[in-house]
């Protein structure tokens, strides 16, 4: 497998720019670059000049993070103005990829209040018709989708088995899984990981991995995501089910943790790449 770096992870005290230095001489193989830290960099930068450092460095861009979908998009409910701003946002992440180089776009299923017990059936409905017309889209960009499920409370889509009943029901080429194992233990505290078996191992277009600090179901928050090996996920038993079923991509780390963000960009990207290596070689996932 390949290690990745998920822009969040350095967020709240880097810059796209001191990200794609860092990761370079970090030695990681993929970068996953934020869509507010690329508009960002923009300002004084152009997709040329990013697509130069791409060509002339090791370190090459995997997905485009990320886009945040709603219920009623592309419903009769929906409303224009917010169509508009997030199909302009989706455009803009695909046309960037594609001067890049990068075919990966994540999908975030629609986030809300707290919700205690979703319609699944209308939110899958929802999700199909969403995915497949931004798939058709995606498309013309030479883009591939992937759907991530959310764990915590405020998701529509939580589960494994309701992600790939949405995936399975779209039926596009383009159209698949990125896995985050966070995401998966948080929606109950889930450290068997053998679901990811049932999909379609050709759909998993991208891997996230990181640890998840030992703290009461109640509290749980994208903010106690921790780098690997320091928190209580089984991730001997995630990157097993994943090499078992012959995923041999990329794996990115991707933590939200303000308390690394109160140090230096220098040590949050070393520190995340070495303890991604760390378990990685533990568990035999860098070769082949
Ligand atoms: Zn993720």
């Amino acid at each position: 497998m390949k290690i990745g770096f998920n822009e969040g992870t350095a967020m709240g005290c880097s810059t796209l720019e001191q990200d794609l230095l860092l990761c370079e001489k970090a030695g990681f193989d993929y970068i996953e670059i934020r869509l507010d830290m690329l508009r960002e960099y923009l300002k004084t930068h152009t997709l040329a000049e990013l697509r130069h450092f791409f060509d002339s460095s090791h370190l090459k861009p995997h997905a485009i993070n990320a886009l945040y979908i709603y219920s009623d998009l592309f419903s009769n409910r929906d409303d224009s103005a917010r169509r508009e701003a997030l199909l302009s946002e989706f455009h803009f992440g695909c046309q960037a990829a594609q001067a890049i180089g990068s075919r990966n776009f994540i999908v975030v299923p629609p986030l809300g209040e707290s919700i205690i017990n979703p319609d699944t059936a209308q939110v899958n409905a929802d999700c199909v018709r969403i995915l497949g017309a931004l798939g058709e889209i995606g498309e013309s960009y030479g883009i591939r989708l992937s759907f991530e499920l959310v764990g915590l409370d405020q998701s529509s889509v939580r589960s494994i088995a309701q992600a790939n009943e949405i995936v399975t029901q779209v039926n596009r080429e383009n159209v698949g899984f990125v896995f985050d194992s966070a995401n998966i233990y948080i929606n109950g505290k889930v450290n068997d990981f053998s679901e990811m078996a049932s999909v379609e191992p050709s759909k998993i277009f991208a891997v996230h991995i990181n640890d998840f600090s030992d703290i009461p179901q109640a509290e749980f928050d994208k903010k106690h995501r921790c780098f690997c090996g320091e928190g209580v996920i089984d991730l001997e038993n995630y990157l097993y089910v994943l090499k078992r079923i012959g995923y041999n991509d990329m794996v990115s780390v991707e933590t939200f943790r303000p308390e690394y963000w109160a140090k230096s960009p220098q040590w949050v990207i070393q520190t995340a790449y070495f303890t991604t290596l760390a378990v990685l070689q533990k568990y035999g996932c860098l070769t082949g």
